[in-house]
């Protein structure tokens, strides 16, 4: 959904509170503190979206225990954010944000680390069937892809001897892909990831071939694709991946400059949800209900 299109069915916060109120309460309302459908919606001159519960006497509102709770941002405001985040191929600066939606520049920065940490939760655990591809890569620095194969190098100190964070991921083709922030690209790093992601019944697995992904061996079957001699071998090559880690090396190097380590599952978890839904046009939607999932 773009801004013009949230502009018009979202004009104000009544609307927003009511469009909420629909997703979360139907088909009936409750108190999120003790699951008691006696409540009631307050008078209309208090508060808007106000309820109170007859079972625990506690107060709330449709936003309770959301990333929207106790926000000074009207809500219009945050669903225009979040419009603006879906339809971003290559992610969006907080500055721009800020000029968007006329928010200061650092209350976007926040708004859009919990947009960010709502999709990293939802992301959830998928299991890839089919043809897989998997793949690793570093995000921080300046890229130096090829030299991942030095990881075990003292005399070469990049890849994980680096301050660049490690990401791991796997995505089926046509279809959706798992990526996340890799304490160890060790062989066992790996085939836990692999063990968790990928349904070894019926899929095949495609790697370069770095050494890691020996440990798959005997579980999954396996094609590597030898990239110091070739990039594509009929069907085996890992474009597609390669194409998602572009997509996050962009949102990297383009948008956000440096963000810091300690976010980067953040951005991970961006670029996945937003990968994993790009053919759903009602991703505006379903971002909304997951919010009270
Ligand atoms: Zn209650």
């Amino acid at each position: 959904m773009n801004v013009f299109k949230i502009a018009a069915r979202f004009p104000d916060q009544e609307a927003c509170i009511e469009h909420l109120e629909r997703v979360r309460f139907s088909p009936k309302a409750y108190c999120p503190h003790c699951g008691s459908f006696e409540v009631a919606r307050k008078s209309e001159n208090d508060r808007v979206g106000r309820w109170n519960c007859h079972d625990c006497k506690s107060s709330f509102n449709v936003l309770s225990g959301t990333i929207f709770a106790k926000s000074k941002i009207p809500l219009q405001k945050w669903f225009m954010a979040i419009g603006l985040m879906l339809n971003a191929k290559k992610s969006l600066s907080s500055p721009q944000l800020s000029r968007d939606i006329e928010v200061p520049q650092k209350a976007c920065w926040y708004m859009q680390q919990r947009i960010r940490a709502e999709m990293t939760n939802k992301n959830g655990e998928i299991m890839l069937h089919g043809i897989i591809e998997a793949d690793e890569t570093y995000v921080g620095g300046k890229p130096r892809k090829r030299n991942k194969r030095d990881d075990n190098e003292p005399k070469n100190p990049r890849g994980r001897a680096t301050k660049k964070t490690p990401v791991i991921g796997a995505v089926e083709r046509g279809g959706k892909v798992v990526a996340q922030v890799a304490g160890s690209l060790s062989g066992r790093g790996v085939m836990d990831f692999l063990r968790k992601t990928v349904d070894p019944e019926g899929s095949v697995l495609i790697t370069d071939e770095y050494r890691a992904y020996r440990a798959v061996r005997g579980t999954i079957p396996h094609a590597v694709i030898k990239h110091s001699e070739r990039y594509a071998d009929g069907l085996t090559h890992t474009n597609t991946i390669e194409g998602f880690w572009s997509l996050l090396k962009r949102a990297w190097y383009g948008t956000h400059h440096h963000y810091r380590e300690h976010y980067t599952p953040l951005y991970v978890g961006e670029a996945s949800w937003k990968y994993n839904e790009r053919r759903n046009d009602q991703a505006f939607g379903k971002f909304l209900a997951g919010c009270f999932a």
